[in-house]
């Protein structure tokens, strides 16, 4: 049986200015290295044999239904605005309405050159493939919003970055590919037919029966809220939160120098384009709150009273932080065992942050261990955390199931940075043993699963990544 993908495109027929019809540019041998079987059928898809996924996965072949295409966006990067960005490595093949209701983008990334890739090449390389593969189904497997892995796809070519390196494509699923960057475009333009109808269609797509650009407005900063607390909970620094990288549906979109923390520090950041800690761990409240009035921005065009549009979107905005706050403190109190609120929570879990700034204590492996027998042993001064516990204890004394639920709300497994860098070092090699056993252990991340405690293991001195770079 061959290759089936029912499409239903609803995209490729809004108007002409959305989007630049574009075919995927083939490559010389295509290899597929993953494909997500169960996505595949949750998706409807009917794969068919490894050669055939290959050849359509790497762009060789348009599958059919398939309406190839560049999607249009614009944003600001890192606080400056760009006004032309767009798919510049990135076809949108179409999307499918899957077995549970859900309809998906098919997007192949690093499939050639479009007329938005300015001076870039349109392709991507093996590492930055096998990293979003890992780390977008990691996400998924802790139950946090984003994109997802359908296939990764060797090309057989060289890209030229610092060196030469292999090539690769990724096929990227999402609930679409709407960002704030793509209401920003046509604001900007002063294309307010566009704005309106972009409009529209997002809130067909994401938040039926919400109403107009300022429910629209308050959907995504509902959507926005729950993903960004839970990127703190689980210490995710996404490294890239700039507009074009905001998507509407509230999904994680675009893993490019992100990572998870290993020792906890608020101020952490790992991409080394962030020279000024923008989107370091703990400005991501912050910068959730820019991005969002930005989209503010875009969304006001459409009203004839911009005073009163001003007023209620401000007020929208605003409301965020507080709303922030109250997601965050949900997640750790549950982080810490606590089925019940209190008023001093919010003080007890500050003290163990700090505790463990002080401490260099690991971010995932400290919260897992809370209350156990292991936990102090990850302080560098373990007294500081004895002195907290005893409070802890105090707190849960009358809590049914503390550890339980510390238990199933702490993961085990995150892809810690070394390890996902030592598992691209290993693909480049040929070997793909370690990509395939952290997408298996990554799938379980709240089962202890003792024969992968290795993968637990915080860097040492010579394994810590010194520089996660953009990734392009
Ligand atoms: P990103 O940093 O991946 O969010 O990309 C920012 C912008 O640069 C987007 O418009 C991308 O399509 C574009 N881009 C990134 N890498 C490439 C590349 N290798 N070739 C063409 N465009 C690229
Ligand atoms: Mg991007």
């Amino acid at each position: 049986m061959s290759l089936q993908i029912p499409f239903d495109n609803s995209f490729a027929r809004l108007p002409a200015a959305f989007f630049s019809r574009q075919a995927p540019e083939p490559v010389r041998a295509p290899r597929l290295v993953a494909f997500n079987d169960d996505l595949a059928r949750v998706m409807g898809i009917s794969p068919g044999e490894a050669e055939e996924i290959a050849r359509v996965f790497a762009g060789n072949a348009v599958p059919e239904g398939a309406d190839p295409l560049a999607q249009l966006y614009a944003g600001h990067q890192f606080g400056h605005y760009n006004p032309q960005l767009g798919d510049g490595r990135a076809i949108l093949l179409g999307e499918v309405v899957g077995t549970d209701g859900q309809r998906r983008d098919i997007q192949l990334k690093g499939s050639g050159r479009t007329p938005y890739s300015r001076a870039g090449d349109g392709r991507a390389w093996l590492g930055p493939v096998l990293r979003e593969y890992v780390v977008s189904e990691a996400m998924h497997a802790l139950g946090i919003p984003t994109t997802r892995a359908l296939a990764a796809v060797e090309t057989g070519e060289t890209v030229l970055r610092e060196r030469a390196l292999p090539g690769a494509v990724l096929t990227r699923v999402a609930a679409s590919h709407l960002r704030v960057g793509t209401f920003q475009v046509f604001a900007a333009r002063g294309d307010l037919g566009s704005l309106k109808r972009l409009t529209d269609y997002a809130i067909e797509r994401h938040y039926p029966g919400v109403e107009g650009p300022m429910g629209l407005l308050t959907a995504v900063r509902d959507a926005q809220v729950r993903l960004i607390a839970s990127w703190m909970a689980v210490g995710f620094i996404h490294g890239v939160m700039n507009t074009d990288n905001c998507a509407i549906s509230g999904e994680t979109i675009d893993y490019g120098p992100c990572a998870f923390m290993d020792a906890y520090h608020p101020s952490t950041v790992y991409s080394s384009i962030d020279q000024f800690g923008r989107y370091a761990y703990s400005a991501q409240p912050d910068i959730a709150v820019w991005n969002l009035a930005q989209l503010a921005t875009a969304l006001i065009q459409q009203y004839e009273d911009k005073e009163a549009a001003v007023e209620e979107a401000t007020a929208i905005v605003h409301a965020t932080p507080a709303m922030l706050e109250a997601e965050w403190l949900a997640r750790f109190r549950a982080k810490l065992g606590l089925t019940t609120a209190r008023e001093g929570d919010g003080a007890l879990i500050a003290r163990l942050l700090q505790r463990m700034a002080e401490g260099q204590a690991d971010f995932t492996n400290t919260f897992r261990a809370l209350g156990s027998a292991g936990a102090r042993d990850h302080f560098i001064d373990a007294s500081a955390y004895d002195t907290w516990e005893a409070d802890w204890r105090d707190r849960v004394e009358d809590e049914p199931d503390p550890t339980a639920l510390i238990a199933a709300t702490n993961p085990a497994f995150i892809p810690r940075n070394h390890r996902v860098e030592q598992m691209i070092a290993a693909a480049v090699a040929g070997d793909y043993a370690p990509f395939h056993r952290l997408n298996a252990v990554l799938a379980r991340p709240f089962d202890d699963q003792p024969e992968a405690h290795d993968l637990r293991r915080p860097p040492t001195e010579q394994e810590v990544v010194q520089a996660t770079f953009c990734g392009t």
